[in-house]
């Protein structure tokens, strides 16, 4: 009988080719540009508009993979994308993301999946103690840091107003967050029904920090206006510059108020696992009821791995479990069921590619890596300083410096596009102060202080054609 699945033989074949396919292009990605060269709708253009009626052979799929997606693909996975933020898929983590689609678990309730359930669980304590996080802190992994934040949200309801759960929402909880934070905390209270009106962004200091005296004004002010403050959400690295909200201080104000306080460390947090960075990251995050950092960010671990944690799992669990009869099992009262701490019923083994990642390298050299990515950063912008055609555009506490060409909005732009258009490096930019402003992010596994060395040769040179085209055209 034919096997209605590709066959074993088969399958090892392919699967070698797979294999050696990611390992070159893992070890040759450097040959590729970082931007695919394609404008919209060329991707589909080669693609059919209708799936097939039968089979197609497994090395027409791979021949297309190799010819229409690869050359279609942004390499986030390049050394030098420094786009948004640079971020890695470790081969440790491709490997154990394979293990995890062999696999296939869904780990909704212990029975379900008790080994994906208790290495979720361990691997988050695992986590914890890398961060300095005290252990009443319990962690779960969701997707991405916009759901784990909007579970912070949540959560927050739930905590300021136990009755939202049966009765629904009401309309005067507030949400304060800084002018800097993600979109995803503004996202967060939009879907849970808090309301962008109930969405205060409070004003930054001079290094884009969220100002405690403006938090504390706009706190008094809500409740004088007949507001409820529920939630506040300092953030450790904020996407624009990763400036670094003084937590403590805000723990304490938002206390005053009986407000939960969500702490976004999606991208800074993983940082704290440096021990001589902990304490300034991490400073009142001990305080805070729940808190997020993504390791697909910077901790090596193929996207998507966002970790979620909380003070007040009761809290948590009092928001969201419901656990409907064909969902009871005979363990419920002694096994952790992860379900009940979280919207989705679904769970991915997420916890294995962090597993294999933390193992697999250990402490001592990720801390060594993301320390070598900041030290790179630290020269990338004492080589802007050095420039007089450049300028620094905000401090630089991570591995992300903010630049820009002294000069128009405009010439920044250009400039950003030629070097994107070269295929060496990707660079994003933001707006601070109101003028355009160039990003360069460092954090991919693979990167070389070499290739931070190429990135400046680069600006440097797409600069001076810049300035030599528009001297010329001026002529
Ligand atoms: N928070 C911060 C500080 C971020 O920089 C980002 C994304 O870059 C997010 C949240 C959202 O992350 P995700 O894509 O995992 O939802």
């Amino acid at each position: 009988m034919t096997p209605s699945d590709m066959p074993h033989e088969e399958f090892l074949e392919a699967g070698q080719e797979v294999l050696r396919w990611i390992a070159d292009y893992l070890e040759n990605i450097r040959d590729l540009p970082v931007l695919p060269r394609v404008q919209p709708g060329d991707v589909s253009a080669q693609l059919p508009v209708s799936a097939p009626e039968t089979g197609e052979p497994i090395e027409d799929i791979l021949r297309d993979f190799r010819n229409i997606i690869v050359p279609g693909n942004t390499h986030w996975n390049h050394p030098r994308f420094h786009g948004y933020f640079s971020v890695s898929a470790s081969r440790p983590g491709i490997l154990a993301e394979a293990l995890s689609a062999a696999l296939n678990v869904n780990a909704m309730v212990w029975k379900s999946s008790p080994a994906a359930t208790e290495l979720e669980v361990r691997v988050l304590s695992w986590v914890r103690e890398w961060l300095g996080l005290p252990d009443t802190f319990f962690g779960t992994i969701y997707d991405t840091a916009s759901i784990s934040t909007m579970h912070g949200i949540i959560a927050a309801r739930e905590f300021v107003d136990p009755e939202s759960r049966t009765r629904g929402m009401r309309g005067d909880l507030t949400v304060y967050t800084s002018e800097h934070a993600h979109s995803s905390v503004e996202k967060g209270a939009m879907a849970t029904g808090f309301g962008q009106d109930n969405v205060r962004k409070i004003a930054v200091d001079d290094r884009f920090r969220m100002l405690p005296g403006a938090l504390a004004a706009a706190l008094k002010e809500d409740v004088a206006r007949g507001k409820r403050p529920c939630c506040v959400v300092p953030t450790v690295g904020t996407t624009s510059t990763t400036s670094i909200d003084p937590v403590r201080e805000v723990v304490a104000l938002a206390r005053e108020y009986g407000a939960w306080v969500h702490v976004d460390g999606a991208y800074g947090g993983s940082a704290a696992i440096v021990p001589e960075l902990r304490a300034q990251l991490m400073d009142g995050v001990e305080l805070a009821d729940s808190f997020v950092v993504n390791p697909h960010k910077w901790m090596f671990t193929p996207i998507d791995c966002s970790l979620f944690y909380t003070s007040r799992p009761d809290v948590f669990r009092r928001a969201l479990a419901l656990t409907p009869e064909y969902l009871k099992t005979a363990q419920d009262n002694i096994a952790v069921n992860l379900m009940e701490y979280g919207v989705p019923l679904g769970r991915r083994f997420r916890s294995l590619k962090l597993w294999f990642v933390m193992r697999y390298f250990g402490h001592q050299r990720m801390a060594a890596i993301i320390r070598s990515h900041i030290e790179w950063t630290r020269e990338m912008a004492s080589w802007i300083e050095a420039d007089p055609r450049f300028e620094l555009s905000a401090p630089a506490p991570l591995a992300l410096v903010c630049f820009r060409m002294k000069g128009s909005d405009d010439l920044n732009r250009q400039l950003m596009d030629r070097i994107n258009a070269s295929g060496i490096a990707f660079l994003s930019h933001t707006v601070l102060n109101g003028r355009f402003v160039m990003r360069m992010s460092i954090g991919n596994v693979q990167t070389l202080r070499s290739d931070v060395e190429l990135v400046w040769r680069t600006i440097q040179t797409e600069a001076d054609a810049l300035v030599n085209s528009s001297t010329t055209l001026s002529k």
